[in-house]
């Protein structure tokens, strides 16, 4: 009998599910168990082809719509997402093996907030005047044009909705490609918003492996790239879409810092350091991964880190008890759990964890390290799993320069009740998306996104806009042209 997340087709393209099947089969594997739940075929040329035409040909009578009138569209599909919310969770879990507590509340929610959040920016995206004495200037905020979307299998549903809605909203058209790890949610965005009323061909999804995305990036025809990924495929993808002088939007990876004063309340800092490891099962960009404790209150955080940590719930995803899913693949547990021998080899002290879990599916126990040391491997290389690293510090100026020592610069944190040196800490840390006494909320009204290695441009927020729209200045003479000859 055919699995309830097997979707109807590969593709969605021109507002309508299409097949393939002479491209590679791409088996998806429910990882809480290892079963193969779908399948789906990488497209092919011809497909490729047929998704960049039918975005192409959309795109102009999209963006002649007026902003009242897109933003309609998108509300209603953030509606239809929310009504659909519990349906689409569980499909999320299939895809990703997070759990049902996590997906009912941070995934479609997440896309359903960024459609209706730039569905509501359409209609306000104007341009200046800007008076010359009798003449002037005015200026429009025009679409890219095609824009192309790639995504990271950790968030399918949400990074699909914060890649097309605003470019939607500023009257593109999109062909998203999932990652091939997670490749049914975006399908489902594409048909809620087809269900809403979006023209056909303004939103198509087509699935394949890296040379699916890399045939989407290459094409002349293509305008801007928004990459969500590691730091080594952004710098491929950055490059070619550099040779066709495309704007993009990168949004990388991260060793992020999350540092704890002496005087921080603990339990809000222990449960700072647990959102930002433990959820997802780690397999979040902006995770703290870096926490750095004062010398004072080490013990103290650790005994209590130790202590909560063993309240994890391990299980099946479908229970909305269970709190703690499994890494997304086999391949991306194997990676994890080379990196926690690494640890061990290197010489941090295992607080807890540090094993594959003794059941079916492809669980890591939630694993803390302390007594790290900023040479080690576990502290300087991104993971993608439930590894925490603790490391000790003595003073501000120190902890700084010590959490800024990274090619990465995507996010960091700070817990003190001291709101002088929260700002002062945050004002010299590198980093793009911070936080003060909190860690990893992501709200669709503030930019996101990381400096130096860590990407470029800005997802959600008005910010966003600007990475999805261009400005036309147009000079309006009132008098005679003057000209030398
Ligand atoms: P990858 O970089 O491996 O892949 C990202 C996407 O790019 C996938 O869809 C992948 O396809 C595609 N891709 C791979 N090679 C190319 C290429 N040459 N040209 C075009 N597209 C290509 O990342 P993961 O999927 O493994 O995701 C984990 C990474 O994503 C982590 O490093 C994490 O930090 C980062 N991430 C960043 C976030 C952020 O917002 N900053 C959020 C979430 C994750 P396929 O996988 O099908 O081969």
């Amino acid at each position: 009998m055919t699995h309830p997340a097997q979707p109807k087709a590969s593709h969605f393209i021109n507002g309508e599910y299409v097949e393939d099947t002479a491209g590679t089969p791409i088996p998806v594997i429910y990882a809480a168990t290892g079963e193969q739940i779908a399948t789906v075929h990488a497209a092919t040329p011809a497909i490729v082809e047929q998704a960049l035409s039918t975005a192409k040909a959309a795109q102009k009578a999209w963006a002649r719509m007026t902003g009242t009138e897109r933003g309609r569209i998108l509300r209603r599909a953030a509606d239809i997402m929310r009504e659909r919310n519990h349906d689409l969770s569980v499909l999320e879990t299939y895809d990703t093996g997070k759990p049902l507590q996590e997906t009912l509340v941070a995934d479609a929610t997440s896309g359903a907030d960024a459609l209706e959040y730039f569905g509501g920016l359409a209609a306000s995206l104007t341009g200046e005047h800007i008076p010359l004495g009798e003449d002037w200037v005015y200026t429009k905020r025009e679409a890219l044009g095609l824009c192309v979307g790639i995504g990271a299998w950790n968030y399918p549903t949400q990074i699909a909705c914060w890649k097309g809605a605003p470019a939607l909203a500023c009257g593109n058209a999109m062909v998203f490609k999932p990652s091939e790890t997670t490749p049914l949610c975006a399908l489902k965005v594409a048909e809620i918003l087809i269900e809403a009323g979006a023209p056909a061909g303004v939103f198509n999804v087509v699935q394949g492996m890296g040379e699916v995305g890399g045939a989407l990036v290459t094409d002349p025809r293509v305008d801007k790239v928004s990459l969500t990924g590691s730091v080594p495929t952004g710098k491929k993808v950055y490059a070619a879409a550099a040779e066709g002088m495309k704007h993009v939007t990168m949004e990388l990876g991260g060793k992020s810092p999350l540092i704890i004063f002496d005087d921080a309340d603990i339990d809000n800092a222990v449960g700072g350091a647990i959102n930002g490891n433990f959820y997802s099962s780690g397999q979040v960009c902006s995770n703290g991964t870096r926490v750095f404790v004062q010398k004072g209150i080490k013990e103290k955080f650790l005994a209590r880190l130790a202590e909560r940590t063993g309240n994890a719930i391990l299980g099946d995803p479908m229970d909305e008890a269970t709190s703690f899913g499994p890494m997304v693949t086999e391949n991306q547990m194997n990676i994890v759990l080379g990196y926690i021998e690494k640890g061990k080899e290197e010489g941090a002290r295992l607080i807890c964890g540090g094993k594959r879990a003794d059941m079916d599916g492809y669980f890591i126990e939630p694993t803390v390290f302390a007594d790290v040391t900023d040479d080690m491997t576990i502290a300087r290389e991104e993971i993608f799993g439930p590894v925490m690293s603790v490391l000790d510090f003595d003073t501000e100026e120190e902890v700084v320069a010590r959490a800024n020592d990274t090619e990465f610069g995507l996010s960091a944190g700070v817990f003190t009740k001291d709101f002088t040196r929260a700002h002062r800490v945050i004002g010299n840390l590198e980093a793009g998306s911070c936080f003060i006494n909190s860690y990893n909320d992501a709200p669709v009204e503030a930019p996101f996104g990381g400096v130096k290695a860590s990407g470029v441009g800005r997802e959600n927020s008005k910010e966003a806009i600007k990475h999805f729209s261009q400005v036309k200045s147009v000079y309006v003479r009132m008098g005679d042209v003057e000209a030398a000859f």
